[in-house]
């Protein structure tokens, strides 16, 4: 027999000693996340309501339309995926990856690697094309990969925050036509700060965040499907392998039929409606125009201090930059003197680049040339201890 004795409780210690949550506030300009515009920080600051309440479902519809005006595209497929840019990413390829599946990743960074590793687990036969980073494909390199592998599915990174290179998409569009292929885009980064035109450039399926260019904390993230992906979904004899992602179901809580699927994050929809309404108010024009400005005082800033910038201007990212650690000097180091002595943020390098550069970000509404006074200076005065 089993004695009846009851489990005694964890304890938590030191109750005595929590305090109402204190978090300090920096200005974070490294790859994200970036400064959340003030606006959006207020709308968070509210109670949910329901998620088939109908005030929320006519948020939802607004949302939708505000994005279909950043990206540029008419797709009716477009909503926030609940989750990070990460989610929105694993829910382009776990849609149209069905298991055999050739798809081709042109790999310049971090986040190429990412695309072909996620790709692998939905069962695709990943094939990569390789560029050292900070480099990007040209439209003939493309042209010859994607005649020699023939897959079902090219996936390319416009905006690699690895090492602040932009993939030019020009063309690239029309030649998946041609092969009968699949374009998946991720333009994390590059949503609000760079030029896009989605339907113009015959992007099938693409995906970003709302903690960079969107002015918004983390956990709502913009993704966008037409209609030769939708044909390929539609066709898939099986299910798609991950139910909170399948936008099959998906889209019948954001379609008419307003069919419960998952609990919306309804807070992170407040901020995200703002971060959006605030970024149509600007206007999508002047927020690229913004983003070029901005980090082109950057580099000017850069240029006089003697440091170099990692990626040729031709193909430089405004939201990121990718710039040269000093010859002698420990890049960690500097980044946490940036932190604790100046309360800013900057990133390290990843991967290949670790330890050689530094990422600033200039994203959202952190891209403003106050922000870049503030930052040389620091940096100055922390190069030169
Ligand atoms: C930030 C980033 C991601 C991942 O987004 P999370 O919000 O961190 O999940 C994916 N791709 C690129 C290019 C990114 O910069």
């Amino acid at each position: 027999m089993t004695s009846a004795t009851s489990p005694s409780p964890l304890k938590i210690h030191h109750k005595s000693q929590l305090s109402p949550l204190d978090m300090p506030e920096r200005l974070l300009l490294g790859p994200g996340p970036s400064n959340s515009n003030p606006v959006v920080v207020a709308a968070m600051n509210r109670q949910p309501i329901g998620h088939l309440d109908p005030a929320y479902l006519a948020l939802m519809d607004e949302v939708q339309d505000l994005l279909r005006y950043v990206w540029q595209t008419s797709n009716e497929l477009t909503l926030p995926v609940s989750g990070t840019g990460s989610a929105a990413m694993e829910a382009t390829l776990a849609n149209v990856v069905e298991p055999g599946d050739r798809v081709l990743v042109g790999v310049m960074g971090y986040f190429g690697h990412r695309l072909a590793d996620m790709a692998q687990r939905y069962r695709a036969d990943v094939k990569t094309i390789q560029k050292p980073w900070g480099n990007v494909f040209s439209l003939s390199e493309l042209r010859s990969a994607v005649e020699e592998h023939r897959p079902k599915i090219l996936a390319l990174v416009h905006a690699e925050t690895s090492t602040g290179a932009c993939q030019p998409l020009d063309g690239v569009g029309e030649l998946c036509r041609e092969y009968d292929c699949l374009l998946i885009t991720d333009m994390v980064t590059s949503l609000g700060g760079v030029p896009i035109f989605l339907d113009d450039w015959k992007i099938d399926l693409a995906y970003s965040c709302s903690q960079k260019g969107l002015s918004c904390p983390p956990g709502s993230s913009p993704f966008t499907m037409g209609e030769r992906a939708m044909e390929k979904l539609v066709r898939r004899p099986e299910k798609v392998a991950n139910w909170y992602l399948d936008m099959s179901l998906l889209k019948q809580y954001w379609g008419s039929d307003r069919k419960y699927h998952h609990t919306a994050p309804i807070n992170m929809t407040y901020a995200f409606r703002e971060g959006l309404r605030m970024l149509a108010e600007e206007g999508i024009e002047q927020s690229w125009a913004r983003h070029k400005n901005t980090a082109e005082y950057l580099w000017t800033e850069l240029d006089k201090l003697g440091m170099e910038c990692h990626v040729d201007q031709e193909y430089r990212l405004a939201p990121l930059t990718t710039v040269r650690v000093p010859a002698g000097v420990e890049a960690k180091t500097v980044t946490q003197a940036m932190l604790k002595d100046h309360n800013i943020e900057i990133g390290n390098g990843l991967g290949e680049l670790a330890g050689k550069v530094w990422r600033i970000g200039l994203m959202g509404h952190n891209s403003q040339p106050e922000n870049v006074d503030h930052l040389v200076s620091a940096l100055s005065q922390v190069l030169n201890k």
